[in-house]
């Protein structure tokens, strides 16, 4: 028997009439998406630490490639910066001072991904995460899982933990409690010592990228060390497809950075991409993620005395006509896009006024 390909099988059935073809092949036109979009012009989005990350990006989309390439090799900059505590080297440890990557990635036009989660010593877990999506059957590879993984891909393994990163978590360790054995600097006149000092010890810190390159084709990756201090083998977002990250081809790319487990609880990512296809702006998008996540909160510990969901999480959107938006909850936010010609800021849509 003759194995036709779907081109093919179109050819025939204009010349033989698609009756005859519908009556034993399912109809693939019911599963069109309406208002097919139009590629735009190429963009790049990211949080407000992108803005190497989209330089390298749109440089690279504008020499034809591919949007995957492009964001993997923009937060590499950022995963490499030991400055950027949010973020691979340099990046923030678990409360046991073990510093612990987490990454996505999503191909648009191959409609593929790829992930590792609690990944310790390799820097790069974006680039892993690729190779979880191009070389293996799985898409979410963890903890010494994704570690033997990376090395058998030839990753070498390092220290991430910086001494400023290792001082914060410190900083951190003595001042969590009055009843530990930890102290943090005092004088022999000091009585209360190693009570909390400041509200937040604790931070947030990620990076996401979306891209749209010049063929219009839409990629992401979300990258960080996730919330600082967690329980060893907390996994947040940001390496969970549909979370902290969601592209489709047909129709635009989002991520976030923020409390991320407001994100696994409603899966923000994905639902903004589902709000654009039936025709919301990325803009708009963002906002209904942010009041998603407030209207469905019910524990009290998370909400002020107003009852708003009291933590930030911000999003990121782009569509596939090169339209941008984002949303944070609280004002003040912003975030970074690249639209061919530089790199700005823009200033977040909000939920609540601060
Ligand atoms: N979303 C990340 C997480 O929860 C952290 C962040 O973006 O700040 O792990």
């Amino acid at each position: 028997m003759k194995n036709i390909k779907r081109r093919d099988f179109l050819k025939t059935t204009t010349m033989t009439g698609v009756a005859a073809a519908t009556s034993s092949i399912i109809n693939l036109n019911a599963f069109a998406i309406p208002n097919k979009l139009v590629a735009g012009k190429p963009i790049v989005i990211s949080s407000g630490n992108g803005a190497k990350a989209l330089e390298k990006a749109m440089g690279m989309i504008q020499e034809g490639k591919d949007a995957l390439d492009a964001v993997i090799a923009g937060v590499n900059i950022v995963e490499d910066d030991p400055n950027d505590m949010s973020v691979g080297y340099g990046g923030l440890p678990n409360e046991e001072g073990v510093v612990e990557l987490d990454a996505a990635v999503m191909h648009g036009s191959s409609y593929r991904g790829g992930a590792v989660a609690s990944i310790r010593n390799i820097k790069n877990p974006s680039k892993v995460a690729r190779l979880v999506m191009e070389r293996s059957d799985h898409v979410l590879i963890v903890g010494d899982g994704a570690l033997k993984f990376a090395k058998a891909h030839g990753f070498m393994e390092e220290n991430l933990l910086t001494d400023q990163a290792r001082e914060a978590w410190l900083k951190w360790k003595e001042n969590l409690s009055s009843e530990d054995d930890w102290l943090p600097p005092h004088t022999i006149e000091d009585k209360e010592i190693g009570q909390i000092y400041e509200k937040y010890l604790r931070h947030y810190g990620t990076i996401h990228l979306s891209g749209l390159d010049m063929n219009g084709n839409l990629s992401c990756v979300t990258t960080t060390s996730g919330l600082s201090y967690k329980i060893p083998g907390r996994v947040g977002d940001s390496p969970i497809i549909g979370a902290g990250l969601y592209c489709d081809n047909e129709v635009g790319s989002a991520g976030s950075t923020g409390r991320g487990e407001a994100n696994l609880l409603n899966c923000s990512s994905v639902m903004i991409v589902e709000w654009m296809r039936q025709g919301k702006s990325p803009e708009e998008s963002c906002i209904l993620a942010c009041k998603r996540i407030n209207d469905r909160c019910r524990e009290k510990r998370l909400q002020d005395d107003q009852g708003r969901f009291k933590y930030g999480v911000s999003f990121y959107a782009i569509n596939k006509r090169g339209e941008y938006g984002g949303a944070t909850l609280y004002s003040g936010g912003s975030f970074l896009i690249h639209d061919g010609t530089s790199v700005k800021k823009i200033e977040s849509a909000y939920l609540f006024k601060k």
